[in-house]
Protein backbone atom coordinates (compact mmCIF):
# COMPACT_ATOMS: atom_id res chain seq x y z
CA UNK A 1 0.00 0.00 0.00
CA UNK A 2 2.70 2.49 0.84
CA UNK A 3 4.80 1.88 -2.45
CA UNK A 4 1.22 2.05 -4.28
CA UNK A 5 0.66 5.77 -2.22
CA UNK A 6 4.52 6.26 -3.53
CA UNK A 7 3.57 5.66 -6.87
CA UNK A 8 0.55 7.72 -7.49
CA UNK A 9 2.51 10.77 -5.29
CA UNK A 10 5.43 11.21 -8.04
CA UNK A 11 2.94 11.42 -10.65
CA UNK A 12 0.99 14.27 -8.79
CA UNK A 13 3.34 16.05 -7.21
CA UNK A 14 6.62 16.69 -8.88
CA UNK A 15 5.98 19.97 -9.22
CA UNK A 16 5.27 21.10 -5.77
CA UNK A 17 8.61 19.66 -4.77
CA UNK A 18 10.26 21.34 -7.32
CA UNK A 19 9.12 24.19 -5.03
CA UNK A 20 10.03 22.94 -2.23
CA UNK A 21 13.78 22.69 -3.12
CA UNK A 22 13.32 18.50 -3.39
CA UNK A 23 13.09 18.46 0.03
CA UNK A 24 10.28 17.37 0.73
CA UNK A 25 8.93 14.86 3.01
CA UNK A 26 7.91 11.48 1.08
CA UNK A 27 6.58 7.97 1.72
CA UNK A 28 8.43 5.28 0.17
CA UNK A 29 8.15 1.43 0.40
CA UNK A 30 11.32 2.25 2.97
CA UNK A 31 10.42 5.19 5.06
CA UNK A 32 9.97 8.61 5.03
CA UNK A 33 12.60 9.87 2.81
CA UNK A 34 13.15 13.40 1.36
CA UNK A 35 13.08 14.35 -2.52
CA UNK A 36 15.44 15.39 -4.70
CA UNK A 37 13.90 16.31 -8.08
CA UNK A 38 15.59 14.86 -11.04
CA UNK A 39 18.47 15.89 -12.63
CA UNK A 40 18.70 16.49 -16.33
CA UNK A 41 21.96 14.44 -18.05
CA UNK A 42 23.04 13.44 -14.51
CA UNK A 43 24.80 14.82 -11.42
CA UNK A 44 25.27 15.04 -8.04
CA UNK A 45 22.91 17.74 -6.42
CA UNK A 46 24.21 19.77 -9.42
CA UNK A 47 27.52 18.85 -8.64
CA UNK A 48 30.22 16.71 -10.68
CA UNK A 49 30.55 14.35 -7.73
CA UNK A 50 29.49 12.99 -4.12
CA UNK A 51 31.85 12.78 -1.20
CA UNK A 52 31.04 10.90 1.98
CA UNK A 53 33.48 10.95 4.67
CA UNK A 54 32.37 8.41 7.30
CA UNK A 55 33.41 7.26 10.54
CA UNK A 56 32.93 4.24 12.37
CA UNK A 57 33.14 3.44 16.04
CA UNK A 58 32.48 5.61 18.42
CA UNK A 59 35.79 7.12 18.82
CA UNK A 60 36.79 10.18 21.01
CA UNK A 61 39.00 11.92 18.32
CA UNK A 62 35.87 11.92 15.80
CA UNK A 63 34.42 14.59 18.89
CA UNK A 64 37.71 15.95 19.40
CA UNK A 65 39.80 16.24 16.50
CA UNK A 66 37.40 15.73 13.30
CA UNK A 67 34.47 18.17 14.83
CA UNK A 68 36.76 20.89 14.79
CA UNK A 69 38.35 20.40 11.23
CA UNK A 70 34.77 19.76 9.94
CA UNK A 71 32.90 22.94 11.31
CA UNK A 72 36.01 25.33 10.33
CA UNK A 73 35.00 24.22 6.90
CA UNK A 74 31.43 24.32 7.27
CA UNK A 75 31.19 20.16 5.99
CA UNK A 76 29.10 17.65 7.39
CA UNK A 77 29.73 13.67 7.68
CA UNK A 78 28.31 10.47 8.89
CA UNK A 79 29.27 8.95 12.28
CA UNK A 80 28.77 5.21 12.64
CA UNK A 81 27.92 4.44 16.40
CA UNK A 82 28.16 1.30 18.51
CA UNK A 83 25.84 1.97 20.24
CA UNK A 84 27.41 0.06 23.56
CA UNK A 85 30.74 1.92 23.18
CA UNK A 86 32.11 4.27 26.10
CA UNK A 87 32.65 6.70 24.06
CA UNK A 88 28.33 6.95 23.34
CA UNK A 89 27.26 6.98 26.86
CA UNK A 90 30.27 9.00 27.79
CA UNK A 91 29.42 11.57 25.74
CA UNK A 92 26.11 12.02 24.44
CA UNK A 93 25.39 15.72 24.14
CA UNK A 94 28.01 16.07 22.37
CA UNK A 95 27.07 13.50 19.86
CA UNK A 96 23.63 15.02 20.22
CA UNK A 97 24.91 18.62 19.32
CA UNK A 98 27.34 16.42 15.97
CA UNK A 99 23.84 15.63 14.97
CA UNK A 100 22.04 19.35 15.00
CA UNK A 101 24.85 20.12 12.80
CA UNK A 102 23.46 18.43 10.12
CA UNK A 103 25.50 15.57 10.26
CA UNK A 104 24.50 11.70 10.81
CA UNK A 105 24.58 9.18 13.86
CA UNK A 106 24.69 6.05 11.47
CA UNK A 107 24.34 2.68 12.82
CA UNK A 108 27.19 0.60 13.54
CA UNK A 109 25.16 -2.21 16.23
CA UNK A 110 24.93 -2.25 19.42
CA UNK A 111 28.32 -4.39 20.42
CA UNK A 112 29.82 -4.76 16.88
CA UNK A 113 29.38 -8.36 16.21
CA UNK A 114 32.33 -9.54 13.58
CA UNK A 115 32.35 -12.93 11.96
CA UNK A 116 35.00 -14.99 14.14
CA UNK A 117 34.67 -18.09 11.89
CA UNK A 118 36.50 -15.92 8.69
CA UNK A 119 40.42 -15.96 8.28
CA UNK A 120 42.31 -13.98 10.55
CA UNK A 121 39.40 -13.36 12.76
CA UNK A 122 41.09 -15.03 16.37
CA UNK A 123 40.36 -11.91 18.15
CA UNK A 124 36.63 -12.25 17.95
CA UNK A 125 35.49 -13.50 21.13
CA UNK A 126 32.94 -16.26 21.35
CA UNK A 127 29.85 -13.64 22.80
CA UNK A 128 31.20 -11.02 20.10
CA UNK A 129 30.90 -13.88 17.14
CA UNK A 130 28.74 -12.68 14.31
CA UNK A 131 28.68 -16.60 13.41
CA UNK A 132 27.43 -17.60 16.05
CA UNK A 133 24.27 -15.05 16.54
CA UNK A 134 20.78 -15.92 15.00
CA UNK A 135 19.49 -13.51 12.34
CA UNK A 136 16.57 -12.39 14.94
CA UNK A 137 19.49 -11.78 17.43
CA UNK A 138 21.00 -9.60 15.09
CA UNK A 139 18.18 -7.48 13.85
CA UNK A 140 17.22 -7.12 17.12
CA UNK A 141 20.40 -5.83 18.47
CA UNK A 142 20.79 -3.00 15.29
CA UNK A 143 16.72 -2.22 15.61
CA UNK A 144 18.00 -1.51 19.54
CA UNK A 145 20.54 0.51 18.46
CA UNK A 146 18.42 2.66 16.40
CA UNK A 147 16.37 3.35 19.12
CA UNK A 148 18.67 4.38 20.96
CA UNK A 149 20.09 6.97 18.48
CA UNK A 150 16.98 8.54 17.97
CA UNK A 151 16.65 9.42 21.65
CA UNK A 152 19.86 10.90 20.78
CA UNK A 153 19.59 12.75 18.04
CA UNK A 154 15.25 12.71 17.17
CA UNK A 155 15.85 11.08 14.04
CA UNK A 156 14.38 8.39 12.26
CA UNK A 157 16.22 7.84 9.10
CA UNK A 158 19.88 7.21 9.11
CA UNK A 159 22.06 4.31 7.76
CA UNK A 160 24.01 1.19 8.68
CA UNK A 161 27.07 0.37 8.48
CA UNK A 162 28.24 -3.51 8.53
CA UNK A 163 30.34 -4.15 11.64
CA UNK A 164 33.55 -5.67 9.54
CA UNK A 165 31.95 -5.43 6.62
CA UNK A 166 30.52 -8.97 7.17
CA UNK A 167 27.21 -9.05 5.40
CA UNK A 168 26.17 -12.55 6.07
CA UNK A 169 25.10 -15.13 9.31
CA UNK A 170 26.02 -18.52 7.11
CA UNK A 171 24.47 -18.37 4.27
CA UNK A 172 21.68 -15.03 4.92
CA UNK A 173 22.30 -11.78 4.51
CA UNK A 174 21.19 -10.41 7.73
CA UNK A 175 20.35 -6.94 6.24
CA UNK A 176 17.37 -8.26 4.02
CA UNK A 177 15.67 -7.88 7.52
CA UNK A 178 16.84 -4.37 7.90
CA UNK A 179 16.01 -3.06 4.41
CA UNK A 180 13.19 -1.00 5.75
CA UNK A 181 14.73 0.58 9.07
CA UNK A 182 17.50 2.35 6.94
CA UNK A 183 17.85 4.31 3.99
CA UNK A 184 21.26 2.44 2.84
CA UNK A 185 24.00 0.52 4.16
CA UNK A 186 27.61 1.03 3.18
CA UNK A 187 29.96 -2.56 3.28
CA UNK A 188 33.72 -1.92 3.12
CA UNK A 189 34.65 -3.22 -0.86
CA UNK A 190 35.85 -0.72 -2.40
CA UNK A 191 34.85 1.26 -5.92
CA UNK A 192 33.53 4.45 -7.53
CA UNK A 193 30.17 3.81 -8.99
CA UNK A 194 27.38 6.30 -10.65
CA UNK A 195 24.23 6.92 -9.08
CA UNK A 196 22.06 4.02 -10.84
CA UNK A 197 24.75 1.65 -10.34
CA UNK A 198 25.25 1.96 -6.67
CA UNK A 199 23.83 -0.68 -4.48
CA UNK A 200 21.90 0.38 -1.15
CA UNK A 201 22.28 -2.20 0.78
CA UNK A 202 26.11 -2.23 -0.04
CA UNK A 203 27.66 0.70 -0.39
CA UNK A 204 31.39 0.73 -1.86
CA UNK A 205 34.07 3.07 0.31
CA UNK A 206 37.74 3.53 0.26
CA UNK A 207 39.22 2.61 3.72
CA UNK A 208 42.15 5.04 4.60
CA UNK A 209 44.88 3.44 6.96
CA UNK A 210 48.01 5.50 6.74
CA UNK A 211 47.53 6.54 3.37
CA UNK A 212 48.71 10.51 2.77
CA UNK A 213 46.37 13.46 1.58
CA UNK A 214 48.06 13.37 -2.07
CA UNK A 215 46.15 9.75 -2.36
CA UNK A 216 42.67 10.99 -0.86
CA UNK A 217 42.75 14.25 -2.85
CA UNK A 218 43.54 11.56 -6.07
CA UNK A 219 40.52 9.52 -5.35
CA UNK A 220 38.32 12.66 -5.02
CA UNK A 221 39.80 13.73 -8.46
CA UNK A 222 38.85 10.07 -9.97
CA UNK A 223 35.56 10.83 -8.71
CA UNK A 224 34.99 14.31 -10.39
CA UNK A 225 36.27 13.12 -13.55
CA UNK A 226 34.04 9.71 -13.24
CA UNK A 227 31.15 11.62 -12.14
CA UNK A 228 30.87 9.15 -8.89
CA UNK A 229 30.14 8.53 -5.64
CA UNK A 230 33.23 8.34 -3.07
CA UNK A 231 32.93 7.14 0.46
CA UNK A 232 36.06 7.61 2.83
CA UNK A 233 35.89 4.82 5.39
CA UNK A 234 38.30 6.28 8.99
CA UNK A 235 38.53 5.12 11.78
CA UNK A 236 41.14 6.65 14.12
CA UNK A 237 41.96 10.31 12.78
CA UNK A 238 45.10 11.48 14.47
CA UNK A 239 44.96 8.70 16.67
CA UNK A 240 42.43 6.48 18.63
CA UNK A 241 42.29 3.45 16.81
CA UNK A 242 44.97 1.20 15.11
CA UNK A 243 43.70 2.03 11.65
CA UNK A 244 44.54 5.59 11.23
CA UNK A 245 45.00 8.61 9.13
CA UNK A 246 47.02 11.43 10.46
CA UNK A 247 45.18 14.83 11.78
CA UNK A 248 47.22 17.13 9.11
CA UNK A 249 46.72 14.75 6.07
CA UNK A 250 42.80 14.65 7.20
CA UNK A 251 43.12 18.46 7.48
CA UNK A 252 44.39 18.77 3.64
CA UNK A 253 41.55 16.16 2.37
CA UNK A 254 39.11 18.83 4.04
CA UNK A 255 40.56 22.25 3.14
CA UNK A 256 40.65 20.61 -0.56
CA UNK A 257 36.99 19.48 -0.52
CA UNK A 258 36.20 22.78 1.12
CA UNK A 259 38.01 24.36 -1.71
CA UNK A 260 36.05 22.69 -4.61
CA UNK A 261 32.97 22.45 -3.26
CA UNK A 262 31.42 24.28 -6.10
CA UNK A 263 32.17 20.66 -8.13
CA UNK A 264 31.68 18.62 -5.25
CA UNK A 265 28.59 17.83 -2.81
CA UNK A 266 30.18 16.40 0.73
CA UNK A 267 27.10 15.38 2.73
CA UNK A 268 26.13 12.49 5.02
CA UNK A 269 25.31 9.02 3.42
CA UNK A 270 21.88 9.46 4.36
CA UNK A 271 21.40 12.67 2.62
CA UNK A 272 23.09 10.64 -0.40
CA UNK A 273 21.32 8.11 -0.12
CA UNK A 274 18.12 9.50 -0.06
CA UNK A 275 19.29 11.50 -3.20
CA UNK A 276 19.97 8.26 -5.16
CA UNK A 277 16.32 7.23 -4.03
CA UNK A 278 14.76 9.86 -5.21
CA UNK A 279 16.58 9.87 -8.45
CA UNK A 280 15.66 6.18 -8.76
CA UNK A 281 11.68 7.20 -8.13
CA UNK A 282 11.48 9.79 -10.69
CA UNK A 283 12.69 8.11 -13.59
ZN1 LIG B 1 33.65 -0.99 12.96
Amino acid sequence: MKCLFALLFVFVAPAAFAQDNGRGAFATCGGPYRIYPPEEGGGWNHKRCAVVLTYDDAIDNHLDKVMPQLDSAGLTATFYLIGSSPAVSRRIGEWRKLAAKGNELGNHSLFHPCDGSRPGRSWVTAENDLSRYTVRRAVNEIRANNELLSAIDGRSVRTFAFPCGDLRIGDTLFYDSLKSDFAAARGTNSGFETAGRIDLSDIRCYGINGQNADYMIGLVKQAMDSGTLLVFLFHGVGGGHNINVALDDHRRLIGYLKEHEKDIWVAPMVDVAEYIRGQRVYR
